[in-house]
């Protein structure tokens, strides 16, 4: 039997828009209709709760289920806080300091939106040393998957040039028009991080520039994500007591970054590696799953993470045993 499961959503819009552009968001209805599906049949839990159970090896119940939702898109706070109200949840919101301190969109959108809206037939990027064809669509989308994928296996210094690049592709105005037709991209500033952890959400740490602690990272730049976001969400909040890792798949989370996130002293830490939480669990390693669209995937995705124990637990082995 599956579960508990923590599941993660990222952002909730009244309407999707170009989704070869903008992939993260649920629409409003379908986000109420999980979250009527869920609070109907499960036990919705906060995430104070479930590290209680965890740490004190508490009773834990299949039926227990944490809502997260990871990079703190405004729509957080118009969107999802009005519906989780309703049925008296407290998510937890793990966001990256620095793009809340400067309303700088994340990398994935800037590659997406950057490539996908640019005219000419094909670009050499400087940064990875590749050409990519624009034309036809297919091939602006085979481009757009490559340089993301580069993007995320490289250094957090690679990934800040190559968007960079990106950026400078396009005009200001450019950029300017785009933010305003994906405005669903847009990221909280500290005033609205603060009114959903007053109203009771929990609000954790998803590094400082949602940098990939993969193994192209040294010890130096993987603490300086994991500990000054901590330390910025801290002063203003009290606490950050929980972090996730962006892009948290396996192969994308080293084993320094496992022991940078114990070290620094955070309770619990989320990867994307699908699973649930039964046996013994390594908690700086927790698997989630993330929230697919509907509710008849979102009953199969609770029903099926027993299905990954196995492997989580073996990717998990895989990466203390490197330590
Ligand atoms: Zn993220």
């Amino acid at each position: 039997m599956s579960g508990p499961t923590v599941l993660f959503y990222h952002g909730v819009t009244e309407k999707p828009s170009e989704p070869n552009v903008s992939t993260l968001h649920h629409s409003e209805g379908e986000f109420a209709a999980q979250m009527a599906f869920l609070t109907r049949y499960f036990n919705v839990i906060s995430m104070e709760t479930l590290e209680k159970k965890l740490v004190s090896n508490g009773h834990v119940s299949s039926r227990d289920i944490v809502l997260t939702f990871d990079d703190g898109f405004k729509n957080n706070l118009t969107h999802a806080a009005p519906i989780v109200d309703e049925y008296s949840l407290t998510p937890t919101l793990f966001i990256s300091t620095e793009h809340i301190n400067s309303g700088r969109r994340y990398p994935t959108f800037i590659v997406r939106a950057g490539i996908w809206h640019l005219d000419q037939k094909e670009i050499f990027l400087e940064t990875i040393q590749s050409r990519y064809l624009l034309t036809p669509e297919l091939k602006k989308q085979f481009a757009i998957k490559d340089i993301l994928s580069r993007l995320k296996q490289g250094s957090i210094h690679l990934a800040r040039q190559l968007t960079e690049e990106i950026e400078s592709l396009l005009t200001p105005a450019r950029w300017q028009e785009l933010n305003s037709i994906y405005y669903s991209e847009e990221v909280l500033n500290w005033e609205e991080v603060k009114l959903l952890a007053d109203s009771g959400w929990e609000i954790g740490s998803h590094c400082k520039d949602h940098a990939i602690l993969n193994g192209s990272n040294g010890q130096e730049a993987i603490n300086e994500q994991v500990r000054e976001s901590k330390a910025q969400i801290t002063s203003i909040l009290d606490d950050c007591k929980y972090f996730s890792y962006p892009n948290g798949e396996m192969g994308y989370v080293s084993e320094i970054a496992r022991a940078e996130v114990e070290r620094s002293g955070y309770s619990l830490a989320f990867t994307a590696q699908a699973g649930d939480l039964q046996g013994s669990l390594d908690r700086w390693l927790l698997p989630r799953r993330l929230a697919p669209k509907t509710v008849p995937h979102l009953f199969s995705v609770l029903q099926s993470s027993v299905l990954y124990r196995a492997q989580h637990r073996r990717w998990v082995e895989s990466l203390m045993f490197k330590k």
